[in-house]
């Protein structure tokens, strides 16, 4: 029985829901009068649930879905302004005892060389990534309770943050680990993570037993509960995501919308993020063997349909996709996205890219400064941020925040005053002259005279020296 509020993943995301959702979507696909409804809906910036969402994404009607379209690149200028937030991964370790079908860290690809930072070299990681200009991160990690037990992970953020090379600082470790109990959430709360993310993978439990085969994420339940234990723990921000291409992307789309119904639902507070990663060629791991991979097309819709039905929550793009791909969706509501990234343990104090050992393949491989660049190059302000996890502001406060529009105030300047920083530290000439004149367009949107005034002030004394000031 479908029950949102159930702490139960077979009740909350229940199949038959799903289902229902997905009939009743396909037969109004051309309901022309339904969908005009739903995007008159849309337009109060409440939100939708994952029935009409879902009929949206079915839409077959061109000028309803160029509607779609107009809407989700509305609600990103409304909602997020023009920043794009920047953060990059950092692979701790990839020795997993999981069989994961689609991922070559899976425990019987003997052929992976296995490895696991020790305290030292994370300290070389986080070196090299503060020199590129880096401030977030996203640990990853395999789950293997021997080689990568809790206290590893928790020792590893302790290192990171403790990390001041020059001017660089880590302000915000996210975590990317597998589900886990409610007394390690906890554990990590304390640590003072940022997000907790946690790709469901799959929302269809068949399709999921049969990815998982083997190792502790083959449990459906454990795995689609975890967001739970981790609200338990004192974790305000979760991070969802499917891995698109595993199974139908209708599925997935009204199960991950159901799923941020639930949190919503039991905890108040939806997931601060949603992630869209595409399946990757890697190792021994060959994407068209999964039969349900989506096109660009899809992609698009999928992510406009996402940014009007869940107005609030950050939305990231990682560099499994290309310059191009991520450059057609950004529009649609993105707001943060990894660059320059490596995906292999201990990838970025090697000079050369480490093939062999990747998580999936990179696609977008532009180092941090021409990343940088080419978002001021089409308006974007790349944003450093982290001052809202830093001052509190998570969960039900910082949804708060976006739900009075309230995010722009401070966003705005916080993003001009860390891009600042970046310019003075780590830009390339090239990108300092475009990330002057931006900042200099950029300052005169600020609408409050007092904010534009110490805005003004905070970006001279960051050129004399001076750094981490914010809203
Ligand atoms: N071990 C943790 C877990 O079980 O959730 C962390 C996961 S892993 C380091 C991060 C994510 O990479 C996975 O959740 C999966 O969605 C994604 N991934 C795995 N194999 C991939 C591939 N071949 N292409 C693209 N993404 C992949």
């Amino acid at each position: 029985m479908y029950d949102p509020k159930s702490a139960k993943a077979e009740e909350f995301i229940c199949h038959d829901e799903v289902l229902a959702t997905l009939d009743y979507a396909q037969k109004n696909k051309s309901n022309e009068q339904l969908i005009a409804q739903i995007l008159e809906k849309a337009k109060e910036r409440k939100g939708l649930d994952h029935r009409e969402a879902s009929v949206l994404l079915a839409c077959d009607i061109k000028q309803k879905n160029d509607e779609i379209f107009t809407l989700a690149e509305q609600f990103k200028k409304d909602f997020y302004g023009n920043r794009i937030v920047l953060f990059a991964p950092l692979y701790l370790s990839n020795y997993c005892v999981n069989g994961c079908r689609y991922c070559p860290y899976h425990a019987t690809n003997k052929t992976m060389p296995r490895k696991k930072l020790t305290l030292d070299e994370v300290k070389k990681e986080v070196i090299a990534l503060q020199d590129m200009g880096h401030k977030r991160l996203a640990i990853e990690a395999g789950e293997d309770p021997v080689n990568n037990p809790i206290d590893y992970i928790l020792d590893c953020i302790k290192t990171i943050y403790s990390i001041k090379h020059k001017n660089g600082a880590i302000r915000r470790v996210n975590v990317n680990i597998a589900a886990t109990t409610v007394e390690n959430y906890k554990k990590l709360a304390e640590a003072g993570i940022g997000t907790y993310i946690l790709f469901q993978e799959t929302y269809n439990k068949e399709s999921y037993e049969y990815l998982h085969p083997t190792g502790p994420k083959h449990n459906y339940a454990y795995h689609t509960e975890a967001m739970d234990r981790a609200m338990e723990g004192g974790i305000d921000d979760v991070g969802l995501g499917v891995l698109f291409g595993l199974e139908s992307y209708q599925y997935e789309f009204a199960a991950l919308l159901m799923h941020a119904e639930h949190l919503e639902a039991r905890f108040g507070v939806g997931p601060h993020t949603i992630s869209f990663p595409r399946i990757k060629h890697a190792a021994d791991i060959d994407p068209n063997a999964f039969l349900h991979g989506i096109d660009d097309d899809i992609f698009a819709k999928i992510i406009a349909c996402t940014r009007i039905s869940t107005p609030y929550t950050g939305m990231i793009i990682s560099t499994r996709e290309s310059q191009a791909c991520r450059e057609r969706v950004i529009h649609y509501g993105i707001s943060q996205i990894s660059g320059a990234s490596r995906t292999s343990v201990g990838g970025y104090a090697d000079a050369e890219r480490e093939h062999d050992s990747e998580q999936f393949d990179v696609s977008d491989q532009r180092t941090l400064d021409e990343v940088v660049r080419w978002l001021m190059q089409m308006d974007y302000i790349p944003s450093f941020c982290t001052a809202c996890y830093r001052a509190g502001r998570t969960g039900d406060r910082f949804m708060d925040l976006c739900k009075k529009m309230q995010i722009l105030n401070c966003c705005h300047p916080n993003a001009l005053l860390t891009l600042k920083e970046f310019l003075e530290d780590y830009a390339s000439d090239e990108t300092k002259k475009v990330g002057e004149a931006l900042i200099k367009r950029e300052i005169e949107r600020v609408k409050s005279d007092k904010v534009k005034k110490m805005t003004e002030d905070y970006l001279s004394k960051i050129s004399q020296g001076e750094r981490d000031f914010r809203f």
